[in-house]
């Protein structure tokens, strides 16, 4: 449905008052040091370090019923979700192929599988592809169910559903994935609790999110409301200890799927003795701050206050039908 013209101003400053203080995503205490006030929508998210484990987070965001509308309504229309032109679906197709590959090279095989954040389909497209027998997904996005179904012959193994307690599927996974989903929940540990109630301990869990180890690559446009956490290789090991989960390896790709994609392969079991203690904070922000350069004019807020006024002109983004 088109929106008035300006009218995702006031809806974002409607936003804004209603964000809420968050506490840290890995360790649950109330100790942000901030970084930075705003995200590059403008909006007061407070990105802050855990004092106490070294976490980075929004102290301020999204949370229940306003994070339910809010990825209803306003998240499709900042983030074009749905318009996807033909060569993004491309690369889309690429980049799932891709990711069969790499997690065989650690994994093996890649079957039994659950794909949270099932997007359009295109990974659980590619396992089916591979050999894959049983795959199934969670998606709440109406529009990427719809491509998935319509497109790729996917109708019934892609569920709607929620993060935090996504459906079991019809069969004991012996994989679970989720790429670039971890980030974006209000309670990232609780949607791992559900999953290591699924996998046996010879199951794999597999996760991608942006590496944080160095923001000069993503800078300002990456502080965003919707991104609850901002791992690091050690943040999400510390993350999965948390919740029962071991790490085996992990992949880094600068470029490709995402800047500085990172992923991470998990099995059930006891972590490592010995986490990295947390890092100096002080020294940390300092050297966000210096990596990020949130003034810079090519990616920082000047930028993001132009493309905010071209999103408003255009009325929010009104997606047309998606053409494979
Ligand atoms: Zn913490």
């Amino acid at each position: 449905m088109r929106q008035p013209a300006f009218s995702l101003l006031p809806d974002l400053y409607r936003l804004d008052r209603q964000l809420q203080p968050l506490p840290c995503p890995v360790c649950n205490a109330c100790k942000p040091l901030r970084v930075l006030r705003r995200d590059r929508y403008l909006l007061r998210v407070d990105l802050s370090i855990c004092e106490d484990c070294g976490a980075i987070y929004l102290a301020r965001g999204l949370a229940g019923d306003i994070a339910t509308r809010f990825y209803a309504d306003l998240y499709p229309r900042l983030m074009g979700v749905g318009i996807y032109s033909a060569p993004v679906l491309g690369q889309l197709r690429l980049a799932a192929g891709y990711r069969v590959n790499a997690i065989r090279s650690v994994a093996g095989v890649v079957d039994d599988i659950v794909d949270i954040g099932a997007g359009h389909g295109f990974f659980l497209a590619a396992c089916r592809d591979a050999g894959s027998r049983n795959y199934w997904g969670v998606e709440p996005g109406p529009l990427q169910r719809r491509y998935g179904e319509d497109n790729l012959g996917l109708r019934g193994r892609i569920v709607a559903g929620d993060f935090g307690s996504p459906a079991a599927a019809p069969f004991q996974p012996q994989m679970v994935t989720m790429f670039h989903v971890l980030e974006h929940l209000e309670q990232p540990g609780a949607t791992l609790d559900v999953i290591a109630g699924w996998l046996p301990r010879d199951g794999w869990l597999v996760i991608e999110v942006p590496d944080l180890e160095d923001w000069s690559q993503i800078g300002l446009q990456y502080a965003h409301v919707s991104h609850r956490s901002y791992f690091t290789g050690a943040t999400l090991t510390a993350l999965l200890a948390r919740h029962g989960f071991r790490v085996h390896a992990m992949q880094r790709e600068l470029y490709g799927i995402h800047p500085t994609n990172l992923r991470v392969f998990a099995r059930v079991g006891d972590a490592d003795p010995g986490l990295p203690r947390p890092p100096d904070v002080v020294r940390l922000r300092q050297q966000i701050r210096e990596q990020m350069q949130p003034w810079r004019l090519t990616d920082g807020y000047p930028k993001s206050a132009w493309r905010l006024g071209k999103l408003a002109i255009a009325g929010g983004l009104n997606p047309p039908p998606i053409t494979p």
